[in-house]
């Protein structure tokens, strides 16, 4: 609590950049066709081993250590004083406690993250090395027939897995090796099972800015719970997005807390609307509504006792707006708000 530096996400975004972009620079012979096609196998695996390792080391760094501690701690602040909006929640003490179980909350959170990007990365690296050896290996020739067929063409001699010295145009390595980066992708690129690809600076990037909205909900979500506190409110500033949806919309924190409303029938019979409401991790799922990347909503507490009639009242339950899925969707929106609220 105050003894760490501030996060700022773009000192930290471009600090982790910096060192992703030294991580690739290092590896750079990956992207070499030269390099992997004449140089020790063993040794080129390594490079591999190596730059992966430094991926982990630098991700993990940021998305589990102390920027994280920071961005964690500043997030809690922001909770505690929305808790303090209320004055029925009475004093809101801070507690070390708090602070380092949100950050447990978030390593577990994160943690898979950066194994899923380094893992994936490692995967289809490891398998555009394999198929480039493979072909290297029914490629190049002995020397001799190399000679007699290639004249006197230079060579690039490579060790096939035999460990006999062959010989391979360059155009035709450099030509294989390009295919096999079409086909798994470069080293600084993140590919989805899907096949789309996506550049790993610009995917940290997005999930460095995206994570600090995250830790924000996070923070409530745990810090909520802890305190017994069952629902949330997802903030309004009058957005132009399909995000208009859900704005005030009335939320669970988690299953567990809904769980434990629906099994109390005085609860359910004072406030029959919340019924119907979503858990924060339902509304999240839903990555075509709200959330989605450059979202600026987020949760505040909003324990079920400062309810307004409008709430409580059962006639006024509302199916779940339907967002329109192509059409002109800022227009639809400003529609919708205008009906909604007689604009
Ligand atoms: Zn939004």
């Amino acid at each position: 609590m105050g003894r760490r530096q501030p996060y700022h996400i773009e000192t930290e975004a471009a600090l982790l950049r910096k060192r992703l972009d030294a991580a690739i620079r290092a590896a750079s012979d990956l992207e070499d066709a030269r390099y992997v096609t004449t140089q020790n196998r063993m040794q080129t695996r390594r490079l591999l081993q190596e730059y992966t390792g430094t991926l982990d080391a630098d991700l993990s760094e940021f998305f589990t250590g102390d920027p994280m501690a920071s961005l964690t701690a500043q997030s809690l602040q922001t909770t505690y004083k929305d808790m303090r909006e209320w004055p029925t929640l009475g004093k809101v003490a801070e507690t070390q406690v708090s602070e380092e179980r949100l950050l447990r909350a978030a390593r577990r959170e994160y943690g898979p993250l950066v194994r899923g990007i380094v893992d994936t990365i490692h995967t289809s690296q490891n398998r555009r090395l394999n198929s480039y050896f493979l072909q290297l290996d029914t490629m190049a020739l002995p020397e001799q027939l190399y000679k007699k067929r290639f004249g006197q063409i230079p060579s690039w001699i490579t060790t096939d897995a035999e460990g006999n010295q062959k010989h391979i145009a360059p155009k035709n390595a450099n030509a294989t090796f390009e295919a096999m980066s079409r086909t798994y992708g470069r080293n600084d690129v993140v590919v989805y099972r899907d096949g789309t690809n996506y550049p790993l600076r610009t995917y940290v990037d997005q999930k460095v800015i995206s994570t600090s909205r995250e830790v924000q909900d996070l923070a409530t979500i745990v810090e909520g719970s802890g305190r017994g506190i069952m629902t949330a409110r997802v903030t309004s500033h009058g957005s132009a997005d399909s995000c208009i949806y859900h704005e005030g919309e009335m939320i669970f924190l988690t299953e567990g807390a809904r769980s434990q409303f629906l099994a109390d029938r005085s609860l359910v019979e004072k406030y029959p609307a919340a019924k119907t409401w979503r858990t924060y991790g339902e509304l999240q799922r839903d990555k075509t509504h709200i959330f989605v990347f450059g979202c600026k909503h987020r949760i505040k507490v909003y324990p079920l006792h400062l309810l307004e009639p409008e709430d409580v009242d059962p006639e006024r339950v509302e199916e779940p707006a339907k967002v329109p899925t192509s059409g002109n969707l800022e227009k639809q929106a400003l529609e919708f708000r205008k009906e909604k609220f007689a604009l």
